[in-house]
This record gives C-alpha cells, structure tokens and sequence, in this order.
C-alpha cells in the first residue's frame, strides 16, 4: 500500500506519524524544506519565524502529542511582555491566560523533528494527479515540476491549502459528497505580508510581543525575545488581512515602506534604520471562512484531504485536521 501525501507542514508531518506503520509514505513538497507556514528564515546573523508566531495547544490529544516535544526541548513556552499598542494612545498590557509554545531554535524545528523518520520529496510541486490501471488496480499517478514521480500510489492525500487542491483534485471533486462541495465553495483564506527586519543593536522596546490597532498592522513580535534564538535584535511584523488583500499586488519596496511607517505611528520613539529588510507575502496565511468539516476522505476514488483551513486557523486546527484524516483512513487500510 503506498499513499502519497502532499505537503510536509504539521498537517502532513502528522499524518505521516499516524500512518507510518500502516503504509509506504511519501511525502510532497514544493519548498525546499518542511514545516509549511510554520516557518523560520535566517539571514545573517539574524533569525525570524515569519509564519507562525507561537501555537496554544486547548485539546487533551494536542497537548499529549506534545508533551515529549516539550521533554526533549523541541518545543518551549514562549512567556513575552504583550501589548495592545495605537497610534496617540497609550498601550495597554495584554494578559495570557494560557500557555504559549513556540519550536526551539526557530518554528522549523518542531516539523524538522517529525520529518527525521520520514521519506520526503522536497522542492517537488505536485502539478497533477491522474487515475491509471496497475496490475488491474485504479491508483494514482502524481505529476510533479520534476516530471511523474515513480511508482503509482493506492491513495492521494492533500494538506495543500483549499484553492490549490481544489486546482489538484478538480476533475475527482463531483465525486465527493455534495455538503463537501458546497462547503468548499464557501471557504476563504487570508493573505499576510511579513516585514522581517534586523537590526545592528538591541532596541529598547516595553514588549517583546503586540497586537497592533492599524489598518496597515496586525502584530509584532521581537523574535530574539522567544527560546533559543541568537540575540540580534530580529522583528517580525504582520500585515492586517484586509491590507494585504487590497495590496496582493503591489510593489514590495512600497509594501514594506508603508508597513515600517505604520509600524513607527504606533511607537513612542524613533526606530533606527534596520541594518536587515526582508518582505514574505504569505497568499494563504489565514482562514476567515473554514470548511467545518474535521477533514474529508472520499474512499471511492481514494483522495482526501485536511489542513488547518477545514476547521480553523491554527497550528492546533491543522493537527485536529490530520489527526481525524489519519483515524478514518485507518479504518479503511
Ligand atoms: C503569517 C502567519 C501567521 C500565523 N500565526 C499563527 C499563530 O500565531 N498561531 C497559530 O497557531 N497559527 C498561526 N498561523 C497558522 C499556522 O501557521 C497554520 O495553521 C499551520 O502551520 C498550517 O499547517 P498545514 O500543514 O495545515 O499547512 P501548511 O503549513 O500551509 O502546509 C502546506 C504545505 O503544502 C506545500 N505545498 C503547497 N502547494 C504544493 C504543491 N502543489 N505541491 C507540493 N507541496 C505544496 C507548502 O509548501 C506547505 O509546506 C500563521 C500563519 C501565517 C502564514
């Protein structure tokens, strides 16, 4: 039995876990490295988890599947000063009720830990999936940016955000159940911009984490502030959903100009001129309109499909995702 599973953020890495005794995994994806949106860039001597700020685990079943995470120092809590802060107002300290966790050294590492057992396809985009006939049984073969990969596969499961495996399983969707259909119609996702941004010396900030009331800005976070990370001064800030939408296109020079003065409207002092500007647009950074089903197995023609996007918008969705993928097909194997 092969199953082919397309992507190798949490979604996949999970599934991947779930499934390894069951099955010959491979796992599909177009970066050149895992983890998906719960990402960490390095330049110079600078780090940024640019996706992906810190996870809450709420479920008995996440919080288990961490704990040995936690044990061997993959993952740690994150405990930063928070702020709400406003242009001409004064900021307000927000308080976390619950524990924060975030991968050590950077957001990587916790996808990086999953994938060791794992066989991966990296800087491998899936482009296609065709039904064919292998000694007398219907399976898939997978087309990807670097031609058709191997061997057919028994079943094809996506963690790929909605519109792009909605492109993938086009001709196979009027298969699946009408309610699915509907649903996906409905689902929308956010795009994000993140301005990565390091500087020469320590700045002298009253947070190290803040929710931002702009139209241009979400949050920031000073990244060297969570577990682990080298000690230059490392900032990640996130555009408002609304923003980016409106400005998907526009040049990133101009992007990153307007996010910096949003960013200095909010502060009470001068921000010295970043030694390091980087700009991420994320296209499908967060879910707005989820699927409201947990994941979606169609054991007709063998495809399913989960993601942080069928039930919320989160790294805890995306592992409830995976985790209800992975109980269904089980009892199908
Ligand atoms: C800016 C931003 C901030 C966020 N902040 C938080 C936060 O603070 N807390 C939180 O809990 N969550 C946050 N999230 C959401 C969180 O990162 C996601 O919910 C979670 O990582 C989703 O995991 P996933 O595996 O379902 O999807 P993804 O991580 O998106 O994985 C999908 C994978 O599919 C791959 N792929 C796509 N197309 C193809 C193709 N054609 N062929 C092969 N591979 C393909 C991609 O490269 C990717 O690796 C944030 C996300 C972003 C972008």
């Amino acid at each position: 039995m092969r199953i082919a599973i397309l992507g190798a953020g949490l979604s996949g890495l999970v599934l991947a876990e779930q499934l390894q005794d069951c099955a010959e995994l491979v796992l599909f994806d177009k970066s050149h490295g895992v983890g998906g949106r719960m990402a960490t860039r390095r330049a110079d001597d600078f780090a940024f988890d640019h996706g992906a700020q810190f996870f809450t685990a709420r479920s008995k079943a996440f919080r288990r599947f961490l704990l040995p995470l936690v044990e061997t120092g993959v993952i740690a809590q994150w405990e930063p000063r928070v702020l709400t802060l406003a242009a001409g107002e004064k900021p307000y300290k927000r308080d976390w009720f619950e524990p924060h966790y975030v991968a050590v050294p950077g957001m990587t590492a916790l996808c990086k830990a999953l994938a060791e057992p794992h066989v991966l396809q990296l800087e491998c985009c899936v482009t296609g999936i065709t039904p064919v006939e292998h000694a007398g049984i219907r399976k898939w073969q997978l087309m990807t940016s670097a031609g058709p990969a191997g061997e057919p596969f028994d079943w094809v499961l996506s963690t790929l955000p909605a519109p792009k495996m909605q492109m993938l399983f086009e001709d196979h969707l009027h298969t699946f159940p009408f309610d699915v259909q509907q649903s996906l119609a409905e689902v929308v996702l956010s795009p994000c911009f993140a301005l990565m941004l390091g500087f020469a010396a320590p700045l002298s900030l009253s947070f190290d984490a803040a929710r931002i009331k702009h139209p241009v800005l979400d949050w920031v976070s000073v990244n060297n502030s969570k577990p682990g990370r080298s000690a230059s001064t490392a900032l990640v800030l996130h555009s408002s959903a609304s923003w980016a939408r409106e400005n998907t296109d526009n040049e990133k020079d101009w992007v990153a100009e307007q996010m910096l003065a949003a960013f200095q409207s909010v502060l009470p002092a001068t921000l010295p001129a970043p030694q390091l500007q980087v700009l991420h647009r994320w296209m499908y950074a967060s879910v707005e309109q989820p699927l409201e089903h947990s994941s979606v197995l169609q054991t007709g023609v063998r495809l399913g499909f989960c993601g942080d996007w069928c039930t919320g918008s989160s790294v805890e969705a995306a592992f409830t995702s995976a985790m209800h993928l992975a109980a269904q097909l089980k009892t199908q194997l």
